[in-house]
């Protein structure tokens, strides 16, 4: 899985996690597999109660055309219309394993609006660095996870190194079948798609 580069974007990994387990074919959206999107992302998951199930899964499937978005305009106004529809009260919290952060929700908020508030706002702030550069569905064939990198190279377009092995090397025997492809080439696999960071 992809390394995240610090606390900041700590919902942007979590908002991934969140849109793969809940809208894709292999998805897990059980109670226990949304408990360990939020135990790996350094949720609060033991607020987790079953009544949050729906919540968290709507959630997931409100969030995906985020990363199916190809315009930045579409994308930012999702953004937009969501953070209106999710009421924020930023505040600074001290708390593993993040240190100090902000928390974006009211201090009263529950979990399902906490996680809402803080995806939210680490999408925007990634969006607002990098555009749509950064966020995306994986470019493997049959794959319909997302993903975002948060990584310096910021190449990523799987999402996970198994798809990018397994395009890349469908990718290097089709070439070596095509007939006409006489010009000398690097041997070995196309460059990965996705770097390990
Ligand atoms: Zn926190
Ligand atoms: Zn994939």
């Amino acid at each position: 899985m992809m390394r995240i580069t610090g606390y900041k974007s700590h919902g942007v990994a979590a908002a991934v996690a969140l849109v793969n387990a809940v809208t894709t074919r292999d998805g897990d959206d059980s109670e226990d597999a949304l408990r360990a999107v939020l135990r790996d992302n350094g949720f609060f998951w033991h607020h987790f109660e079953p009544r949050d199930a729906e919540p968290f899964r709507r959630w997931g499937r409100t969030l995906r055309p985020f990363f199916e978005a190809t315009e930045l305009e579409q994308a930012v106004a999702l953004l937009n219309e969501l953070m209106m529809e999710v009421p924020m009260h930023p505040h600074l919290a001290d708390h593993d394993p993040h240190g100090l952060h902000i928390h974006y929700a009211p201090p009263s908020a529950r979990l399902p609006h906490r996680f809402r508030a803080t995806t939210l706002m680490n999408l925007s702030e990634l969006v607002v660095e990098h555009g749509l550069s950064r966020t995306g569905v994986c470019a493997a064939p049959g794959c319909d996870r997302v993903y975002a990198d948060t990584s310096r190279a910021g190449r990523r377009r799987f999402c996970s190194e198994n798809c990018a092995n397994r395009t890349n090397v469908a990718a290097f025997r089709a070439r070596r079948r095509a007939p006409r492809d006489t010009s000398p080439r690097q041997s070995g696999p196309a460059a990965p798609g996705t770097e390990p960071d």
